[in-house]
């Protein structure tokens, strides 16, 4: 069955005292408020996983994810985190080629499927991002363009292993900007990677893969962009920051 998820990427933000507040708020919230299907995964900075963790405790629904891991078993690689470490101090969940890894660190589709394979091998569960920039959309090349992104990602991935990915759809000119997709750009795009997978793996596979939509979404837009077929949740940055809008969102559906 897909998910209902709604991510949270805090990106490189929240001090130690900062994240705990946040996580204790969204875990108060939660238990109050939410009776629906919808997960959440909380993203924070390496350093928040353990503690957070920890916080989370038996709280149903809530999970804890990286923003990142290296394309890199173990060893002299200093500075990165493996997939292994990351497992071992509780994470579920991982992100995977995020627009800005992919732009400011010069992340290759070839490093991506590296990291989705170790992720997987490690028991995490990769959030596979994906989109395109204003130029392509501009230029109308958009829907190639991340179909590319998926076949080089993922699809040397074994049908088991496939079914065990989420994706996220997140147009790069959306991303911190203030400016969504409108729900029918997301559902179309959505819809055609739905059936990009199911070309690769056969319908079951694909309509069991659970597709978020990212960039600029917030309590507002989310009920419209959840209502759409195609669309099973969301990354969100920015509102993922405040308790009140991450929380709502995850209402949302
Ligand atoms: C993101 O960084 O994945 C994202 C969607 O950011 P924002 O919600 O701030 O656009």
């Amino acid at each position: 069955m897909r998910k209902k998820i709604v991510a949270g990427n805090w990106k490189m933000n929240m001090t130690f005292e900062e994240g705990q507040t946040l996580t204790s708020e969204i875990l108060n919230m939660m238990k109050d408020e939410h009776s629906g299907e919808a997960i959440a995964v909380l993203n924070p900075p390496f350093p928040h996983i353990f503690p957070v963790k920890k916080l989370i405790g038996q709280a149903k629904g809530v999970f804890i994810g990286a923003q990142n891991c290296s394309d890199k078993e173990a060893g002299a690689f200093t500075g990165e985190v493996s997939a292994k470490i990351l497992a071992s101090f509780g994470a579920q969940y991982v992100i995977i080629g995020h627009s800005e890894r992919r732009e400011y660190f010069k992340e290759s589709n070839e490093m991506l499927a590296a990291k989705v394979k170790l992720a997987l091998a490690n028991g995490l569960t990769p959030i596979f991002c994906c989109g395109e920039s204003l130029e392509i959309r501009t230029a109308g090349t958009h829907e190639p363009n991340v179909k590319f992104q998926l076949t080089e990602g993922l699809f040397d991935l074994s049908p088991e292993d496939f079914s065990k990915i989420v994706i996220a759809y997140e147009p790069i000119w959306a991303i911190g900007t203030g400016k969504t997709a409108s729900s029918e750009e997301a559902q179309d795009m959505h819809a055609a990677l739905r059936r990009h997978i199911a070309s690769k793996y056969g319908k079951d596979i694909a309509e069991n893969t659970s597709i978020l939509y990212g960039g600029s979404c917030n309590p507002k837009n989310a009920q419209e962009l959840f209502a759409k077929p195609d669309v099973d949740g969301g990354l969100i940055g920015g509102a993922s920051l405040k308790s009140r809008d991450f929380v709502d969102i995850i209402k949302s559906f």
